[in-house]
């Protein structure tokens, strides 16, 4: 008998509580061996957490970590992952954009591939802007451009994961956490499952443009080391361009043919431009200094304020 263990991180999500965990028991109905809900109420300010308390009084199969605070997405899941015991887990949106009447397949094909990872692929998305889909559709060509790990394109945290990945996930060290990246980067048996994406149940998105663009710009700065090498590579083109202007204008000035006196323009221009690539490469650089910085401190992922129905 396995112990299945769905994962939901949620943040002010009173609007669609009652109805997420409804359509969860019912869909857990559905499957062999014994099941449990965590959900990790990350400093919600609504109404969730008296909500989660109520379902966690009458349902012993449903464990709650109450954060002392917001802490964003990944800490929520990572104190899910860390704090289960199962055998398995699957990680859910509490909105029910990942419906959870998928759980049983994924199972099935968990348990027919033999594989330590299922992974969503979103097929299509409803509800969600076209600019929203089209940056997601850029962000992961482009980040499998720039990194090592290959970043299955389309998929977001909604995965099965087995004991096996759970642990090698225990043991990372690092704390800004790109739970997919980092679940991709793990290995062993990673098997794609395709899913239609569906419109928030009710509420409203907590990832605004500015957060999805924070996040994706830590996801490039953990996985990837190329914005360095592209920062010193922009300086050699910088170089190369002012090593062949300045044959060019001595040449001009010996032959007469070229008039470099009248360039109140081109001195302008050429310190403006290399001011520009001096301040993106130093800014490039300070972006790492900044990831050294948040990881040299160490300090915990999240802090949990109170637990329901951990022994
Ligand atoms: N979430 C969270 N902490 C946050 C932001 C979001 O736990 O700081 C949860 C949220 O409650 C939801 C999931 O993460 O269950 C995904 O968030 P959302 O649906 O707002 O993002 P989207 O699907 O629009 O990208
Ligand atoms: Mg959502």
């Amino acid at each position: 008998m396995k112990k299945i263990a769905v994962i939901v991180p949620c943040y002010n999500e009173e609007a669609v509580m009652a109805e997420s965990y409804k359509r969860t028991k019912q869909a857990l109905r559905l499957v062999p061996g014994t099941v449990e809900i965590i959900y990790i109420n990350d400093g919600s300010r609504d109404h969730t957490k008296a909500l989660l308390d109520a379902i966690a009084g009458e349902d012993k199969a449903v464990k709650v970590i109450h954060f002392s605070r917001n802490f964003g997405h990944q800490p929520a899941v990572t104190a899910g992952i860390n704090n289960c015991d199962a055998d398995l887990a699957i990680i859910m949106d509490a909105d029910m954009q990942d419906p959870p009447e998928l759980i049983p397949d994924m199972l099935r094909l968990h348990e027919q591939e033999e594989a330590n990872v299922i992974y969503c692929v979103r097929k299509s998305r409803d509800g969600e802007s076209c600019f929203k889909r089209l940056s997601a559709k850029l962000f992961y060509r482009v980040m499998n451009s720039m990194s090592e790990v290959r970043f299955p394109v389309d998929t977001g945290d909604f995965r099965l994961i087995d004991r096996k990945v759970m642990n090698e996930f225990n043991r990372l060290k690092e704390h800004g956490k790109y739970i997919r990246g980092l679940i991709s980067w793990v290995g062993f048996k990673q098997i794609p499952f395709y899913y239609q994406r569906e419109a928030r149940l009710a509420g409203e998105t907590k990832y605004p443009f500015k957060k999805m663009l924070g996040f994706g710009a830590k996801a490039l700065l953990y996985f990837s080391k190329k914005p360095l090498s592209l920062a010193m590579s922009l300086g050699f083109v910088a170089v190369a361009v002012g090593i062949v202007l300045g044959v060019w204008f001595t040449l001009g000035k010996i032959y007469g043919f070229s008039a470099a006196e009248t360039g109140w323009t081109s001195i302008i221009l050429a310190v403006i431009f290399f001011g520009g690539v001096q301040l993106i490469t130093v800014g490039v650089l300070g972006q790492y200094i900044g990831v050294l910085f948040d990881e040299i401190k160490a300090r915990p992922d999240y802090i949990i304020e109170e637990t329901r129905n951990f022994e």
